[in-house]
């Protein structure tokens, strides 16, 4: 008896191993025909200095319009074609689309650095500079220094001498790379040696307690510093609130993103945000404390 429910075991988990195959398979089907119905859109959130009040640019975040489910975050898809060559597809998609973009913001008179997330299997495609190069040669009227690319460092990079060559002939196209998620990974201090990258995002995670945490702060501190050594800019991701704000400028860290500044928003409402955000009054004035 034992023995058949031991068979009778094995016999389900069989076919629910069958259901999820079936089931992935499918999802699969429907990112792809998502793509041709152009049911994928771009929301954008600003990146800015809060001491100064300048706006440095936005991230363009992909979105599912499901025509029943309605707006889906990319948690809810993304994940289902990682390991899929339709990533490349929609990789593809993401970077036309900001670069036009970037021209239609253009020609309404505002220059707006656009940041777009690649995922390894993007970056791993042997022509995938080439690829690019042609993407911003269809679009003359733009300058490639308009486009950051950012570069998801708990992704498995693979062979790092070759993605860091890779990220080099991007950066001599014009393009700036950015590390996301920093701290995350396994192999942070390394990714910040080996990669030839611009800025440094430090991931939500170490920023979302820092007004109680002074073990997160002291990680904080000890990035800027080491960003500062290597010449990078350091950007904080997850600034949820003002008070994130606060003690984000007394520790020297200036340039943030986060619902406590904007959340991410449609293309056309970016314009009127950038044209009428203000930092709060008080930020001008916080300076980092000294560090004993
Ligand atoms: P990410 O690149 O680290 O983007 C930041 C994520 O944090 C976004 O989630 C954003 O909406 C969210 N966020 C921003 N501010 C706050 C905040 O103050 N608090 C909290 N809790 N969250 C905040 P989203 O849009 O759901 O994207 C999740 C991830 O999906 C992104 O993380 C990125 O890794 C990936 N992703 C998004 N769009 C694309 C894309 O076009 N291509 C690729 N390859 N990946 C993408
Ligand atoms: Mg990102
Ligand atoms: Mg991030
Ligand atoms: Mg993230």
């Amino acid at each position: 008896q034992a023995k058949l429910a031991g068979k009778n075991r094995y016999y389900l988990f069989d076919a629910e191993q069958d259901r999820n195959m079936r089931s992935h398979h499918e999802s699969l089907e429907h990112i792809s025909e998502a793509l041709k119905a152009d049911q994928f859109v771009l929301y954008y959130q600003p990146k800015v200095n809060m001491r100064t009040g300048k706006v440095l640019g936005v991230e363009a975040l992909i979105r599912w319009q499901h025509p029943e489910q309605g707006l889906l975050a990319p948690a809810h898809f993304l994940p289902v074609i990682e390991d899929h060559p339709l990533a490349v597809n929609v990789g593809n998609w993401v970077l036309d689309t900001a670069l036009q973009q970037i021209r239609n913001w253009q020609q309404q008179g505002v220059s707006l650095l656009v940041s777009v997330n690649i995922c390894a299997r993007q970056l791993q495609q042997p022509d995938f500079v080439h690829l690019l190069e042609r993407l911003l040669q269809s679009y003359p009227d733009i300058s490639a220094e308009l486009l950051e690319l950012e570069i998801l460092e708990t992704s498995t990079l693979g062979d790092l001498a070759q993605i860091s060559n890779t990220l080099e002939a991007c950066r001599a196209l014009g393009v700036s790379i950015s590390l996301d998620d920093f701290g995350t990974g396994y192999s942070s201090l390394t990714y910040l040696k080996r990669l030839p990258t611009n800025v440094i995002k430090i991931d939500q995670s170490f920023i979302r307690d820092i007004l109680q945490d002074s073990e997160d702060l002291a990680i904080l501190d000890g990035v800027l510093s080491l960003a500062g050594a290597f010449g990078r800019k350091v950007i904080a991701e997850g600034v949820e609130t003002l008070q994130h704000g606060d003690t984000l400028l007394r520790i020297g860290c200036d340039i943030a993103q986060g619902y406590g500044i904007a959340k991410p928003m449609p293309a056309a409402n970016i314009l009127t945000w950038v044209a009428t955000w203000q930092p709060e009054p008080h930020w001008a004035d916080l300076r980092r404390l000294s560090r004993e």
